[in-house]
């Protein structure tokens, strides 16, 4: 029998439960860079924290239990996981993505992959018929996100399985904004899942962290050679502090989840806002696409503000809510997306998504609602 998801991300699979030194209850942290041989030929299964690392390997085999994943490796940082990724392809391979990324990928993209003379496009992915006619010749794979970062939109992951399969590419999502305990891509198809650890499963705002799960053996092994060949890894505290924050990560997604409803039916009826972007609203356009996919709607809300005015004093005023950039943790942030996260982003693709000077992106956290809420009228009056 397999436990259940609130209980794996306390214990991981039932088979996995171990007997730690002493009897400890959680992990101990192995703070060591090298391994002893016990003799020539012999390991003890582990030999240096590069490749691999007890705690890290216990944080590694949770996030594979949660995700439903064959293997997944924990990076130092989300962008190193989506860096690691891109080193599977090859110099004239094209990926076609959706156009509302996490900025830093775009950048990535742009920069760091253009250069190794990777090809990207970017299209709204929420239409499977656009993204079809996206694919190319030396398209190699497909690169989602859903809901998107950040005007929420939702991608059809049973559509775009199908387009995978069709024309053998790779499908790749980044699951950051719902996490395993919400939408488990791999079970739906995908061949790779990506993780921000920065943001909900670590949950704090306090570590970076980032993972690359697949469900294939063949790309697991790839993954793993490439993971030790350039250095990816995250630290033995790290992985300890990620695998504190994931026990808590059923009872934090409720609240948070439950917080952002709230907050996003507020918001709506407040006459200085004017669109409200968020995924458990049954008017938004992705509701019944997101409900067939997943478990729940996540705590990530976007909005318009009736002028550039309001969402700038709204930065100024908050005084519970913090004016900071990342997501995902017990604290409520707002972040302002056209010069936080999406600053690099080319103005013009800006302006087409609706990433305006009006335009604000809010994490919910656990906090009170009520409090939250009379946080958001105080800077919004
Ligand atoms: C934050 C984020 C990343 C990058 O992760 P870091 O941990 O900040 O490096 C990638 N994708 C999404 C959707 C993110 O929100």
């Amino acid at each position: 029998m397999e436990y259940r998801i609130e209980t794996r991300c306390i214990h991981g699979k039932e088979q996995m439960i171990k007997q730690h030194p002493f009897g400890t209850v959680s992990v101990p942290i192995y703070q060591t860079a090298t391994f002893s041989h016990p003799g020539i030929g012999h390991s003890t299964g582990y030999d240096y924290s590069r490749e691999s690392n007890p705690t890290r390997s216990e944080l590694e085999e949770v996030v594979s239990s949660l995700e439903g994943a064959f293997d997944t490796v924990a990076c130092s940082s989300g962008m190193a996981a989506v860096t690691l990724c891109l080193e599977l392809f090859h110099r004239g391979d094209h990926i076609l993505c959706t156009d509302d990324l996490y900025g830093g990928s775009v950048r990535e993209f742009e920069t760091v992959g253009r250069k190794r003379g990777l090809e990207f496009s970017y299209v709204d992915t929420s239409d499977w018929k656009l993204a079809e006619r996206g694919i190319q010749k030396n398209t190699k794979a497909l690169y989602i996100e859903t809901p998107s970062n950040p005007t929420m939109k939702v991608t059809n992951l049973y559509k775009m399985k199908e387009l995978a399969k069709q024309h053998d590419l790779l499908l790749i999502v980044d699951n950051t904004f719902l996490t395993p305990y919400f939408q488990n891509p791999l079970a739906l198809g995908a061949d790779i899942v990506i993780h921000s650890g920065t943001k909900f499963l670590g949950g704090h705002n306090d570590t970076l962290a980032g993972f690359l799960s697949t469900s294939r053996e063949s790309l697991a092994s790839e993954i793993r050679y490439l993971y030790k060949t350039v250095g990816s890894s995250l630290s033995p505290f790290d992985s300890f502090l990620l695998l504190r924050g994931i026990k808590t990560l059923s009872v934090r997604l409720e609240k948070q989840q439950s917080n952002a409803l709230e907050i996003a039916r507020w918001l709506q009826d407040h006459d200085k806002i004017e669109d409200v972007y968020y995924v458990g609203l049954p008017e938004h356009p992705g509701y019944d696409t997101n409900l067939a996919q997943s478990r729940g709607f996540g705590s990530m809300i976007s909005f318009h503000t009736d002028t550039p005015e309001t969402a700038r004093r709204m930065l100024e005023k908050i005084r519970l809510i913090t004016y900071a950039e990342s997501l995902g943790g017990v604290e409520s942030l707002l972040t302002y997306p056209m010069l936080q996260t999406h600053g690099d982003v080319p103005a013009e693709v800006r302006e087409r998504l609706g990433i305006t000077d009006s335009f604000l992106r809010m994490s919910v956290g656990i906090e009170n609602i009520q409090d939250l809420i009379e946080d958001l009228e105080y800077a919004l009056s």
